[in-house]
Parts: structure tokens; sequence; C-alpha cells
């Protein structure tokens, strides 16, 4: 097997912030690392599953809503991939610095029924507002 491209960057040199990755079929993936790989801290499983609701949310009912494809977690719990198009490193970064603070007003998970997700109750409301307001003070580091 190949080694994807995801494997290949060395990931003790991955620093926390958002990186854009070339274009493929058209579609952007941006890495939102919100923690340091292997350096001990990660995000709570429950936290996880709690943003990947509440930014998914957020991201389909922005102004760029329509060029969102896909939002969801990293396995090894230190980030997230946010797949679009048509979309700038400029406009994601602007665009999550809007949509996180949507996300930071939520006073419930969304879609987190049971009806609605398939591990319901395994959320963190407050635990996932604690890791994006962490990650938003990082990403206000970046121009
Ligand atoms: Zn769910």
């Amino acid at each position: 097997m190949e080694k994807i491209p995801s494997f290949q960057k060395n990931h003790d040199k991955l620093q926390t912030g958002l990186h854009m990755s070339a274009p493929a079929n058209g579609v952007t993936t941006f890495d939102l690392r919100f923690k340091k790989p292997n350096a001990g801290d990660y995000i709570t499983p429950d936290a996880l599953h709690s943003i990947e609701h509440m930014m998914a949310t957020a991201l389909r009912n922005s102004s760029e809503k329509e060029n969102i494809v896909y939002f969801g977690p990293m396995g090894c719990r230190t980030g997230f991939y946010l797949l679009t198009v048509n979309l700038d490193y400029g406009t994601v970064l602007a665009l999550l610095k809007e949509t996180i603070p949507v996300a930071l007003c939520m006073d419930e998970v969304p879609g987190a029924k049971r009806e609605e997700c398939g591990n319901y109750l395994a959320h963190d409301l407050a635990g996932a507002k604690e890791e994006l307001k962490q990650y938003l003070t990082i990403l206000n580091t970046i121009d």
C-alpha cells in the first residue's frame, strides 16, 4: 500500500493552527489543528463529538454554506478536517473566526437527540466550548 499524503507529513513538526492542502478534485482540505500532535494533550471523545455537531451546524448555516463539503474530527483527537470548494485560506480563516463564536453561543449540542445521532449520550457541551475558545485564541494569532 502507498503511504497517503496525510501520513507523509511529519506530525512532530506540525503546529497548532490552520493548514491548507492542495486542492484535489476541486475540493480543498483544511487541517484545523487544535492540539500539537503527540504532546500528551488531546480533545476528549465527547468534546470532539460535540464540536463536530456544533461546527457542522454553524458552518452549514453560514454565509459560505454552499461551499462546505464536510466537517469532521480527526481520529487522533488533535483537530478536525474541513473540506471546502471555492474558498481560499483567508476566507476560511475569517469564516472560522465568525462561526466559532456562533458555536460558543449554543445552549445545547445540535442534533444530539437519540433519533438524530449514533451515540447521543456521548456529548460534552462545556468541554466543546472550552476547546473552541482555545482554538479561537490560536486563530486570532494568525493574520
Ligand atoms: Zn453524533
